[in-house]
């Protein structure tokens, strides 16, 4: 695609959790924790249409869905705090200065007073409706992170509390769980000067490695998210939220280029069908449904639901049009109903013997007047709700007439997004009246200047030149999510080769995949250290690494140790290995003699199955053969 003459615009914002002691607002431990809840709070939203004032439109859209909220309430990661029904504690200064560092290292202004302000939320992610986020810095000229496609400008760095974790949605109910709430995090966005998607995903990463670059994040699933911003010329501005996986970018900001395309393609095959306009016309269908043959139907009608119709002028043959990826324009409309909790519809443009409802359409048709050229849809449900969820297609189908509607959308694990609700207004902010502000002092900022980390180019040399990594080990190092437990690796386990200790976290997570068929996620980062303690020990050989890993994943509860002793990994001892060598040599003296002592090394080594190291072997050979 030309990107260019699409006029695509993009700008991205990330969100990175910092490795702190404590959460922002108090002296919770800041992780998602494996333990159970120990209580379940349930609230309902206290707030009343008056006392929300100029919330913006998305906001009411959530707030008007009545729900019911429940937090998990964990020992270790939640108090009164989270709850909030204690003030917030002072700004964790920890945090402060992790955020700090990361503006120096952008380049960013920083300002001598930090304020916090609340930011209005009321999806219930946030217990006391609001979030609290402070400004660390504010992109300068030279605020820039340089790509291949040309420099993209960084707009601002805020510090943030992090939201609940959503547990389940449904329409009455949401569930949260505490621990996550208050986990500070980094929020880094750039202005819209990304114009390719690979220029999306390179900055990106840069930005992921900068944060990285302290040591002082989180790592693992869900530890750093991006949301996207993309536009195209005749398009809309799109708000993609929540990508985990930073390989996606490029393909998450494709595909979106692709839909709104596909979207603009469509609108003008509505104009000139000479479309106008769609009109609102609702009706209760339930009547021609009475005799159906439908399974589907007949069990609807049996929970007293209702069928509701609805028609799409001239939209025949448009309901099956490819938008990205596989997704069909009715898909697309699907995701809207899902938004309103309805599963789905029944339309004309798919086949209807899939249903057995090819009589009861043909009579809706008929009492709709719908020609061939238009498409008729049924909502079977619940009469309020289907007859609000046909309403809200009838106006996503008025959008096809403007091409692209402005809103946020959720990322998905395949690249693609669906509909999450309208685009919100500008963040409103006030003041968080709880909280003094924070004084940056000339000491503080000197104290961050003189203890800065190291670049990414700066620490890969420093990798090649010291620890003689290879160059391309050293920039796959510095670019993975185990940068930091390298460097920890690297100073506990002294007699180690380096390049070993990165290939171990490199290569082992597709090992894993591969060659054991388990799920690399599953590797907890104290496998590597206990299995490098074998390896500093002469307990295992090398060869012995991504066995013994398995084994830990199978069972966490076992030592490296004892993995490596059941699968029958140690090292021999020296005794062993000597009694074995003796053996070989008498088996294969007519060999010796022939291919002499250096071919005979491949035959004693193969028959060892690494579990002696070469030098020893060798010396043992040159001993017993002399
Ligand atoms: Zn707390």
């Amino acid at each position: 695609m030309d990107y260019k003459k699409l006029g695509l615009i993009c700008g991205i914002e990330i969100h990175q959790r910092l490795d702190t002691k404590h959460k922002l607002f108090c002296k919770c431990r800041p992780q998602i924790t494996e333990e159970e809840a120990i209580q379940k709070i349930i609230r309902k939203l206290r707030a009343v249409p008056g006392e929300l004032g100029d919330v913006d439109p998305a906001a009411l859209y959530e707030y008007f869905r009545g729900k019911t909220f429940i937090y998990d309430y964990f020992s270790q990661e939640s108090c009164l705090v989270e709850l909030d029904e204690e003030p917030p504690h002072p700004v964790n200064p920890e945090a402060i200065e992790i955020a700090l560092m990361i503006a120096e290292m952008l380049k960013l202004y920083i300002p001598d007073e930090v304020h916090v302000m609340r930011k209005t939320v009321i999806d219930g992610s946030n217990t006391s409706g609001f979030q609290r986020t402070m400004n660390i810095g504010i992109g300068r000229e030279n605020s820039l992170i340089n790509t291949k496609y040309g420099p993209v400008r960084i707009k601002d760095l805020e510090l943030e509390e992090e939201s609940s974790g959503i547990i389940q949605k449904t329409r009455n109910r949401m569930m949260f769980r505490l621990d996550r709430l208050g986990i500070p995090l980094v929020e880094i966005g750039t202005y819209p000067d990304i114009h390719h998607p690979d220029q999306a995903r390179e900055v990106a990463e840069t930005l992921g490695m900068i944060c990285r670059m302290t040591g002082k994040v989180q790592r693992g699933l869900g530890t750093i998210r991006q949301d996207v911003n993309v536009s195209v010329k005749g398009g809309a501005r799109i708000e993609i939220k929540g990508l985990q996986d930073l390989r996606l970018v490029a393909k998450l900001v494709e595909n979106e280029v692709q839909r709104q395309k596909i979207l603009l393609e469509i609108k003008n095959i509505l104009e000139d069908k000479g479309l106008k306009e769609i009109k609102e016309q609702i009706i209760d269908a339930t009547d021609l449904f009475k005799n159906t043959n439908s399974k589907l139907i007949k069990n609807i009608l049996k929970e007293k639901g209702r069928i509701i119709a609805t028609e799409l002028p001239k939209f025949k043959g448009l309901m099956k049009k490819i938008i990205c990826e596989k997704k069909t324009l009715a898909k697309e409309l699907v995701d809207y109903c899902k938004a309103h909790g309805v599963q789905g519809f029944i339309h004309t443009d798919e086949d209807l013997s899939n249903y057995k409802l090819e009589t009861e359409f043909e009579n809706l048709k008929k009492k709709i007047k719908a020609t061939d050229e238009d498409v008729v849809l049924i909502i079977a449900g619940e009469e309020n709700q289907s007859k609000e969820v046909a309403k809200v297609l009838l106006e996503r189908a008025r959008q096809c007439l403007v091409g692209v509607p402005e809103e946020t959308r959720f990322a998905q694990d395949d690249g693609t997004t669906i509909y999450a609700r309208p685009l919100p207004g500008s963040a409103r902010m006030y003041p968080e009246t709880d909280i003094q502000p924070v004084t940056i002092s000339a000491e503080i900022l000197k104290k961050i200047k003189e203890n800065l980390p190291e670049m990414p180019d700066e620490k890969a040399n420093r990798f090649i030149k010291e620890y003689k990594l290879p160059k391309e080990m050293a920039t796959q190092i510095i670019h993975s999510h185990s940068l930091s437990q390298f460097e920890e690796l690297l100073k506990k386990y002294d007699k180690i080769k380096a390049s070993i200790i990165a290939n171990t976290l490199l290569s082992v997570p597709s090992e894993i995949k591969k060659k054991h068929n388990l799920d690399p996620d599953l590797i907890q980062p104290r496998f590597f250290n206990e299995v490098l303690g074998l390896l500093q020990k002469n307990k295992i050989a090398k060869e012995g690494i991504t066995d013994v890993i398995a084994g830990l994943i199978k069972n966490p509860k076992v030592s490296a140790l004892k993995i490596a002793e059941q699968r029958d990994l140690l090292m021999l001892p020296k005794e062993k290995v000597r009694e074995i060598i003796k053996k070989l040599i008498g088996e294969n003296k007519d060999f010796i003699e022939k291919k002499g002592k250096k071919a005979f090394m491949g035959i004693a080594m193969k028959n060892l199955k690494g579990k002696a190291d070469g030098k020893l072997v060798n010396e043992i050979i040159n001993e017993l053969l002399k």
